[in-house]
């Protein structure tokens, strides 16, 4: 039993930590966990041996509120984002020295169980029964910020809320991260074209903070990744490489690093159209980018939203 007021947070992306930083900031002490080996989520970056980085999951934010310009302001002020001076008209921030920097920011002093993988949640008279792999343990209230149809999962095919989930839509995207021997053509920091199976190329080396070596990043466009969503990473990068080579006019033999990421729930395409789901019993709270729209900064209101509603609730 981990006390009273006991909150499991379950996922720290940035929906799970903007809710536990409000909840923290009332006094509260939620637990978070999350199946991956850090905070972030999707707020990624990979590092390489040979010094080399990618931000292989969002690649900037934007702000259209004031709450998230102030946090941004904020960020940018304690050194962990900075903007991202391009060709673009609306003001790119991106994390510094990668975009996970925005979420370590936000997990400082949170209770963050990492490597951790929720596979069940239950209710129970003491409140919410939460599965780790080797535990059971009991909070009154839990707040899921995973993927809709991953959450759906957590809830099982009978709970009150599946048909909200299920209406949810999210795509995938395959993703690549490539570096290549020096003196290779650099046509452009950054190019959206959503007509091209790569809908998305970045020079990723160019936001700041990042170290020298030229890494580019690209992201197939939805369609060409659901159909080859399966393939095996090392065949999915070999074909986004041949790609990537063609749409910058690299020569491929100088490749020195080709790696292909598959998120499968990547950016929403039906969201829910509220910023969160509460079951009947007002302890069971779902959130996350999936309520809104495809964006952090959506992934950060929904995360506010639950809060603010479960503080006024208690
Ligand atoms: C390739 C790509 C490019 C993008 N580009 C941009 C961009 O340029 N700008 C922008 O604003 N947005 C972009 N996005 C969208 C943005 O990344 C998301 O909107 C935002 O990061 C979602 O945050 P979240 O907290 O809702 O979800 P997530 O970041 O997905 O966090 C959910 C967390 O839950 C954890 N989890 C799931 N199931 C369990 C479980 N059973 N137990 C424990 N933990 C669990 C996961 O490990 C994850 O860390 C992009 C997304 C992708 C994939």
């Amino acid at each position: 039993m981990i006390g009273e007021r006991s909150i499991a947070v379950i996922g720290a992306g940035m929906a799970g930590l903007s809710c536990a930083r409000r909840l923290a900031a009332a006094g509260l002490s939620p637990v978070i966990f999350d199946k991956g080996r850090g905070v972030g989520g999707r707020l990624a970056t990979r590092r390489t041996f040979e010094g080399l980085q990618f931000d292989h999951g969002a690649q900037y934010v934007t702000a259209r509120k004031d709450g998230f310009r102030e946090l941004l302001a904020d960020m940018r002020q304690a050194g962990v984002a900075d903007v991202w001076e391009d060709s673009a008209c609306s003001k790119r921030f991106v994390g510094t020295p990668g975009m996970t920097a925005l979420a370590k920011h936000l997990a400082e002093g949170l209770d963050v169980r990492a490597n951790v993988k929720i596979s069940n949640i239950s209710g129970s008279t003491a409140g919410w029964i939460v599965t780790t792999g080797a535990e059971k343990l009991n909070f009154q209230r839990v707040v899921i910020t995973a993927p809709a149809q991953q959450a759906a999962v957590l809830l099982g095919p009978t709970h009150a809320l599946a048909a909200d989930l299920e209406a949810v839509e999210i795509n995938p995207c395959l993703t690549l991260m490539a570096a290549f021997g020096s003196g290779q053509p650099e046509p452009f920091v950054t190019r959206r074209d959503p007509e091209d199976p790569l809908s998305w190329i970045a020079l990723n080396s160019a936001k700041p903070a990042r170290p020298a070596p030229p890494c580019w990043v690209a992201q197939a466009g939805p369609k060409w990744s659901a159909a080859h969503l399966e393939a095996a990473p090392a065949v999915i990068a070999q074909q986004m490489l041949r790609l990537l080579c063609d749409r910058l006019g690299t020569d491929p033999t100088t490749v020195r690093y080709a790696v292909a990421h598959r998120w499968r729930y990547a950016n929403v395409a039906e969201p829910l159209g509220r910023p969160f789901l509460r079951d009947e019993t007002g302890t069971l709270y779902l959130g996350g980018d999936w309520c809104l729209e495809a964006r952090v900064e959506a992934a950060w209101t929904s995360g506010v939203a639950i809060a603010q509603d479960m503080l006024q609730g208690m």
